[in-house]
C-alpha cells in the first residue's frame, strides 16, 4: 500500500497516559518495516477553505486560537498542545490525499491509507470531541465530491460509532455512512433507527451490537447489510474509517475482531469497491494497543498486497442476527 505519513503528526503530544499517544504512528510504522511493498507519501496539509466547508468556520477560528494559545483540556479526554493545530491539518491533508490517490484505475497494491493522528470521527461539525479535531473522513469524502465524485460511501468499523461522521452528512444524500460500534461505548449515539433525515434519508446505516461481537459477528453486518447497501447506493469512491479498537485484545472495548478478522474485511472492502466501480481508500481512526494496531495496520496492507485472508469458524451470533434483521426490516441489505 502508499502510506500518507507526516512526522508532524507525532507533535500532537496528549501526555503520558494518554491512549492516543504518539507511539500508535510509531509502532505502525515500525511493524511496516519489516513488510514489503511499503511506500510513504507525505501530503499537503488539508486547504483550509475545504476544512470550513466540512466545519463551522467559528469552531475552526476558536480551534486555532486555543492551540496558538498553548492548547490544553478541550474537554476531559480531548487535549491539545500548540502544535495540534499543525498536526490535525497534516492530518487532514493526508486524509485528503488517500481520497484523490483513491481511483478505479488504482492497482491494489497502490491503494492510499492515511496515517495521520489526531484522528477524526468523533468531531462534529462545530465542536472537538473524543481525542478529534478535524473529521478526517469527513474532510476527504468533501474533496472527492468538489473533485467531481457524485457520491461517497465511508464504512467506520472503529469500535466506537462516529457521531461527528454521522453528524456531518446526516441530512445530505451525497455521503453514505454506514459504522459498526459497540453498545454502550462512547459516544452512545448510532442507534439502528438513526438512518438519515431529509435528503440524507436512507444513507445512514448503524449496526450497532452488544459487547462480545466477533469477527463473524462484524463480516455478517458486512456481507448481508453493508456491502448491499453501499452497492445499492453505488459510490465513486469508498473511504474506510479504519480504527483497530474492536480488536479483541485492544485494551477499550469488549469487541473480539482477530487480526484476520481485519484482513478478512480488507478483502471485502476491496470486492465492494470493484464491485461498484469505485476508488478505495483507508483513513486511521482509533486502535490503542500497540501491538494490535500495528498488526493489523500490517494485515490490511497485505492483504492489499495479495494475501488471502482466514475466514473465521465460529457463526454468527443470535444477538447480532436480531439486530441485522431489524436493519433489514429498515430495507438495508438482503
Ligand atoms: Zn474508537
Amino acid at each position: 500500500m502508499n502510506f500518507g505519513y507526516r512526522e508532524v503528526c507525532l507533535d500532537h503530544d496528549t501526555g503520558q497516559r494518554h491512549p492516543e499517544s504518539a507511539d500508535r504512528l510509531r509502532a505502525v510504522r515500525r511493524a511496516l518495516k519489516e513488510r514489503h511493498g511499503v511506500e510513504y507519501v507525505a501530503a499537503n496539509d488539508a486547504d483550509l477553505d475545504l476544512v470550513r466547508t466540512v466545519h463551522d468556520p467559528d469552531y475552526i477560528d476558536e480551534f486555532r486560537e486555543f492551540c496558538d494559545d498553548g492548547g490544553g483540556d478541550w474537554d476531559a479526554d480531548t487535549v491539545a498542545v500548540e502544535a495540534t493545530w499543525d498536526a490535525a491539518l497534516a492530518s487532514a491533508g493526508l486524509s485528503v490525499w488517500a481520497a484523490r490517490a483513491a481511483g478505479t484505475d488504482v492497482s491494489d497494491r497502490d491503494t492510499p491509507f492515511a496515517l495521520g493522528r489526531p484522528p477524526g470521527h468523533h468531531a462534529v461539525a462545530d465542536d472537538a470531541m473524543g481525542f478529534c479535531f478535524i473529521n478526517n473522513a469527513g474532510v476527504a469524502a468533501q474533496a472527492a465530491l468538489e473533485d467531481g465524485a457524485d457520491r461517497v460511501a465511508i464504512f467506520d468499523w472503529d469500535v466506537h460509532h462516529g457521531n461527528g461522521t454521522q453528524d456531518i452528512f446526516y441530512d445530505r444524500g451525497d455521503v453514505f455512512y454506514a459504522s459498526i460500534h459497540e453498545d454502550g461505548l462512547y459516544p452512545g449515539t448510532g442507534a439502528v433507527d438513526e438512518t438519515g433525515r431529509g435528503d440524507g434519508e436512507g444513507a445512514t446505516l448503524n449496526v450497532k451490537y452488544r459487547p462480545g461481537a466477533d469477527t463473524a459477528d462484524y463480516l455478517a453486518a458486512i456481507d448481508d447489510c453493508i456491502a448491499p447497501a453501499v452497492a445499492d447506493y453505488d459510490p465513486d469512491l469508498l473511504v474506510v474509517s479504519a480504527g483497530f479498537d474492536a480488536h479483541e485484545h485492544d485494551p477499550i472495548s469488549r469487541m473480539r475482531v482477530s487480526t484476520e478478522g481485519y484482513g478478512a474485511m480488507t478483502a471485502r472492502m476491496r470486492n465492494l469497491a470493484d464491485d461498484c466501480d469505485a476508488g478505495l481508500g483507508f483513513v486511521l481512526e482509533g486502535g490503542y494497543g500497540l501491538d494490535t494496531l500495528s498488526d493489523s495496520v500490517a494485515t490490511v496492507h497485505e492483504v492489499m498486497d495479495g494475501y488471502r485472508p482466514m475466514e473465521p469458524d465460529g457463526d454468527v451470533s443470535d444477538e447480532a442476527r436480531e439486530v441485522l434483521d431489524e436493519l433489514a426490516e429498515r430495507g438495508f441489505g438482503s
